[in-house]
């Protein structure tokens, strides 16, 4: 058992090392969009963990892109909002970047994660943008939004609470499953007010940042070597 540990460990070391100087590269490029950043790893992926209790949502599938014909877009950032409201839903949120936003794809974001009251607690929501692979409008930084996948959770993180569990739950899915899949380094993985924009609390100073990449981390060792669970 040490033995397996032993050369569990050192794999963690190595993978790691390696995806440290890949990192690197993309803090490079990640310069001209994000205020601050630090070196990470990236994250990987297994089918068996995307399957949530709750909504039975795999998120593979909730990914699926609406035709073969839709190009899927380059994308290098992950963005992580809150709405700053109590209560919200994607339909909600559609209806106010259309008709008070005026903007004619709807939803600023790709994907919105409910609270339990317009929609599930941790139910995670699709937006057309994700399913056509259109650009964000989710930051006041076009280029940022040229590449960057908005989340948004439901709920006011800097005047209210933190997310609910399952929020977060479907949070460390959902961003692991878009950074494996796109090949997105955990230094990517940014909240709004990281952004290069006029200045926004986005998503909250609740919001556990130092809990979401510890955990984004974690799923990546677990993955190594299922053995680690033994
Ligand atoms: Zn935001």
């Amino acid at each position: 058992m040490n033995t397996m540990r032993n050369r569990t460990y050192e794999k963690i070391i190595q993978y790691v090392s390696l995806t440290m100087i890949v990192a690197a590269g993309g803090i490079i490029g990640a310069l001209p969009l994000i205020s601050s950043s630090s070196a990470e790893v990236r994250t990987v992926i297994s089918e068996s963990d995307m399957l949530r209790a709750a909504f039975a949502q795999k998120i593979s599938q909730i990914c699926e892109i609406d035709t073969i014909d839709t190009k899927e877009r380059p994308w290098q950032y992950i963005v992580i909002h809150h709405s700053a409201s109590e209560k919200g839903n994607a339909t909600r949120f559609d209806t106010y970047h259309r008709e008070k936003k005026g903007w004619k794809y709807g939803l600023a974001y790709h994907f919105v994660i409910g609270n339990g009251t317009l929609s599930g607690d941790g139910e995670i929501e699709v937006g057309n943008r994700w399913k056509n692979q259109i650009h964000g409008a989710h930051t006041a930084n076009m280029d940022c939004n040229q590449v960057a996948i908005g989340i948004c959770l439901v709920g006011d993180f800097e005047n209210g609470g933190k997310p609910s569990e399952d929020q977060f739950d479907s949070l460390v899915r959902l961003t692991r499953y878009l950074s494996s899949k796109y090949d997105i380094p955990l230094s990517n993985i940014i909240l709004h007010s990281q952004v290069h924009q006029k200045g926004t609390a986005c998503p909250g100073k609740n919001f556990p940042m130092a809990e979401f990449k510890t955990s984004l981390i974690q799923f990546a060792s677990n993955e190594i070597s299922p053995s680690r669970k033994s």
